[in-house]
């Protein structure tokens, strides 16, 4: 029996598997390694972190959507990857495998900023979310908080925003104040959807500190480029990605961690290996890098899987173009802003939209389901207040 190799089952790795299961040729097992057994929807991890609802909204048992005679799934972490001898290291043996799809995401980046990682808190998977939670209820305990957010891209404004409303149902007397090293907030997107984001924070009052960089993180302050000392309570970073942690041979096919690919979505020098999602470094017809989107990752699981079962059956490669649909950034309970092909809106509509494209994004459907009904009840109850 020949193999199919799956590592990570995000949003490229998941909607890959799931490609290549309804087609799987004879002959041919998928084997699908995974760290955890559950699916995280990342894009809902703020919520989870601000008491919105509970871990399992955003979490799928990866066996209740994906099923087939041939699945193998593994849940481990690949330690290697040995691309002359097309095996991958998991829970202490070794996988052959005839082609292989890389999708093990990113983690947060810290930068190497003194403190960074010692005193502030990151959200990237569900047990960050509790440990955000549960920093906020403590620090509420004090007189007048102060919440420090780094990084004022998409993760940066939508936490300040949850965190400003979940906080407001403890008290009133706390700051919330956002640091970017840019002039803007949304430094990638259009000028105007910073300008709306910009309106919200002053109603809500989060502060923010622009074209600042953070240089240093201590108990209870951090401290700017700008040499300000600034007191806080909480510092969660946002700030930037970094790649998962896998060692490869030879080194050559990463570049500072992540993986190139060619318009195929293949590495260059092994053309049975294909890697999607935040670990891979896809590009436009333009030259510029792919966006780390979830809507990027799933659509280079969907080509990637195709190229995959395409080359079995010695049928020519599909190119890999992104074509993004919008951007959509929700700011707490029945808010957001979208920018929906340069048409840009804000309010109930667009927060609205967002959640049916997440729930679109879902796999089971008894899980949507019950992904609708937890959001339905939530708009009309508090956000929940116990530790995590
Ligand atoms: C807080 C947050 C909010 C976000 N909000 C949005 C949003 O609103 N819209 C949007 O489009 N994008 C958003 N993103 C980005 C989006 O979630 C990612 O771009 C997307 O998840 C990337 O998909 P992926 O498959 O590459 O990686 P992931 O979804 O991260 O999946 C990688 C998988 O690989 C597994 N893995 C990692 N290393 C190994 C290993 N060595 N062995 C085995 N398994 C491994 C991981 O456990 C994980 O299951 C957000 C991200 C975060 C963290």
């Amino acid at each position: 029996m020949k193999s199919i190799v799956v590592i990570g089952a995000g949003f490229g790795g998941a909607y890959a598997a799931k490609n290549i299961l309804k087609r799987l040729p004879p002959g041919f097992n998928l084997i699908l390694i995974n760290k955890s057994e559950l699916f995280t929807f990342k894009p809902l991890l703020h919520e989870v972190a601000t008491g919105a609802f509970s871990a399992d909204v955003v979490c799928e048992c990866i066996k209740t959507f994906l099923s087939h005679k041939n699945l193998k799934f593994i849940k481990g972490i690949v330690t290697n990857i040995d691309f002359k001898k097309r095996t991958v290291a998991v829970n202490k043996k070794r996988i052959n495998y005839n082609y292989l799809l890389i999708s093990i995401g990113a983690n947060t980046n810290f930068f190497n900023i003194p403190g960074a990682e010692k005193y502030s808190l990151k959200l990237d998977s569900v047990e960050d979310a509790f440990k955000i939670k549960n920093a906020i209820i403590n620090v509420l305990k004090r007189d007048s908080p102060k919440i420090v957010v780094v990084g004022g891209g998409p993760t940066g404004v939508e936490l300040s925003s949850e965190i400003a409303e979940f906080t407001k149902q403890f008290k009133n007397d706390f700051s919330i104040t956002v640091i970017e090293r840019s002039n803007r907030i949304f430094p990638r997107f259009r000028a105007k959807f910073a300008t709306y984001a910009n309106k919200f924070f002053n109603k809500e009052k989060i502060s923010l500190l622009l074209g600042t960089g953070v240089v240093k993180v201590g108990k209870n302050f951090v401290i700017t480029d700008a040499k300000q000392k600034i007191p806080a309570d909480l510092v969660v970073w946002t700030a930037g990605v970094k790649p998962c942690p896998v060692d490869v041979i030879p080194k050559t096919t990463v570049q500072n961690g992540f993986f190139p690919v060619d318009s195929y979505l293949r590495l260059n020098d092994y053309k049975d290996v294909f890697a999607v999602g935040d670990c891979a470094l896809a590009k436009n017809q333009d030259g510029s890098l792919v966006p780390q989107l979830a809507q990027s990752a799933r659509e280079e699981g969907v080509v990637a899987s195709e190229n995959i079962l395409a080359d079995i059956n010695k049928k020519p490669l599909k190119k890999f173009f992104f074509n993004q649909k919008g951007v959509i950034i929700p700011l707490g309970k029945g808010h957001a802003i979208a920018d929906i092909k340069g048409f840009v809106f804000s309010g109930f509509f667009a927060w609205w939209l967002n959640r049916t494209v997440y729930l679109m994004n879902m796999f089971g459907f008894f899980h949507k389901l019950y992904v609708v009904l937890n959001w339905t009840i939530g708009l009309f109850r508090k956000r929940d207040e116990k530790i995590s």
